[in-house]
Parts: C-alpha cells; structure tokens; sequence
C-alpha cells in the first residue's frame, strides 16, 4: 500500500493506493484561517487526512510502504515554491520522513498527472507523448521513448511560460505575453467574465463550457477565437519542438473533448503550415481526471 497527496491551491486530498487502484480517497479545502500559517496547516491537514484514510481503510501507518506528493509550483529536492500557495522552498518532503519514517517523494503536479497517464491512462501505449496541463495555469510534461524528460537544476517543461506575444501581458512569474496569460482555462473565464459582465459572479467549469457554446457565441466569438488561436499556436510549437505520437490534455480542458471549442482547436491545428512538418499528433484528454495527482505522485520513475 502507498499513500498519494495531491496539494492543491485550495485543497489537499489523500488516497490509498494498492498497485494501480485507488481504494479511499479524503479531501479537504483549505480555510481563511489555514491561510494565516499555511506551511502548518498543510502538515496539519496531511495529518489528519492521512488518519482519516487509514481508518477508512483498516490499515495502519505500518501497512504503508511510501508516501507520494503532488505540489504546485517547482520542486526541488522535496522543497516547494509556489506562489500560489505563498510556500518558498518548505520542505515537506523532510517534515513528511521524519513524522512517518517512511520514504517521501514530492513532485510537480503536472508531472504526477502525466505519469499517471503514462503508466495507466490515455498514453501508455505510446512512446514520445506530451502531457499539456491546462486550468488555472499550463504546466506538462514530455516523454521520449517511454521515458520521462527531467531536467537536474529546475523543474523545466513551463509550457504556460513561454512567451507567446511581444510585450503581452504581464503574468505572475514576471515575464510578459506567456502562453498561460492567453490559453488557460483561467484566462479564458476572465475575459468571458469581463465581456459578459460578470464580475462578482461565481463561475463553474461547467457553466464555462455551456456560456461558451455556439449559440451564445456573437457577444463573446473575438474571446473565444483567440484562445483558440493563441492554443492551437502554443501547441503547434510544443509539437514542432517534441514531435509526440500523442498530446494529451489534462486539468479543466480535459472536460472539453467533444466541445466545439475543442474540436474547432483540432481544426486551427490541422490547418496547413499550422505546424513545421505538417502533421499533428493524437489529441486526447486525460482519461484519470482529478485522481491522477494522487495516482502519478506514487509511481517511481
Ligand atoms: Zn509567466
């Protein structure tokens, strides 16, 4: 048995796993209150989570042979920054060793997803894949060959921080035009938000996807043109540079396969001279949804 966090921007969740089945999972949101000291309300809510799971489970904490993170941000050696989170370089994976004296692995959550989807999920029978998170931001990963590029300074694979427009807008990371600032699903509800007057309003993913079907296109078509234009040249590049047998979307826009946002992205993309080559790869979505970070932040690659 091994133990899989996924460390959300608003929630931690903790599942047991069995080989490839996930058998419990427990999650919990973060408060106001959590905020004000969150490096110990993370180590707090694990705590209570993992009791919670184990419980559920009948197993106890000697059944577990390792426990797996999935963080935001950029890990290194077990230590996370993420401005999300407001954590720079907090060493989980210490904290985690010392309190279960079990083995801890903390990894990038765009990398557990894409592991996840390799070994289990929509890409495992492929070689060279590109795993493309899209949500609040764009972050991924790359396969060749089977095997799982990781580069030995820095996370690398910042999709959503390439730069996408000359002196675009400004993005968290300091940089200007990155690709997440115009093809996230974020970015996209803003802009809708703000055309439609929105503000205030709390928009669901769901809701998203239905304002954005066709019949309301008129008052928001210039919007949603351009995230399918500034997607589909994002990609494009990422498919010039890897050239995958496959791309696979996970995060939010792993809900629009079959969307007419989706499809017509695939048509932007088939489009001649849309890529170096001139041919484009599977385009699939994620297949385990949101359990893949609990999943992929146990596999050992
Ligand atoms: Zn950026």
């Amino acid at each position: 048995m091994n133990i899989g966090i996924d460390l959300g921007g608003s929630h931690i969740g903790v599942g047991i796993i069995d080989g490839c089945n996930l058998l419990n999972t427990v999650d919990k949101f973060f408060t106001e209150e959590d905020r004000k000291d969150i490096e110990n309300a993370i180590i707090r809510n694990i705590d209570e989570l993992i009791n919670n799971v184990l419980n559920q489970s009948n197993l106890n904490i000697t059944d577990v042979q390792k426990i797996g993170v999935s963080s935001p941000g950029t890990v290194i050696d077990g230590k996370i920054r993420s401005s999300n989170l407001g954590l720079n370089y907090f060493d989980l994976k210490s904290v985690l060793e010392e309190k279960y004296k079990l083995p801890v692995k903390v990894r990038n959550d765009g990398k557990c997803a894409a592991l996840a989807e390799k070994k289990y999920g929509i890409m495992k029978d492929y070689d060279d894949c590109v795993f493309v998170n899209i949500g609040t931001g764009v972050g991924g990963a790359a396969f060749i060959g089977g095997k799982l590029l990781e580069p030995k300074r820095f996370s690398g694979f910042e999709f959503g921080h390439m730069t996408i427009e000359k002196d675009g807008i400004l993005c968290t990371c300091g940089k200007k035009g990155c690709f997440e600032r115009y093809a996230s699903i974020k970015s996209l509800k803003t802009r809708i938000v703000n055309k439609l007057g929105l503000n205030g309003v709390d928009i669901s993913g769901q809701y998203l996807r239905e304002v954005i079907m066709p019949k309301y296109h008129d008052e928001i078509q210039e919007e949603i043109n351009d995230f399918i234009e500034y997607l589909s040249i994002g990609i494009g590049n990422l498919i010039d540079i890897f050239e995958p047998e496959i791309i696979c979307f996970g995060g939010s826009f792993s809900y629009y396969e079959g969307h007419p946002v989706f499809n017509k992205f695939i048509e932007e993309l088939k489009k001649p001279n849309s890529t170096f080559n001139g041919t484009i790869p599977e385009i699939k979505t994620a297949y385990l949804k949101n359990d893949a970070g609990i999943i992929g932040a146990v596999i050992d690659e």
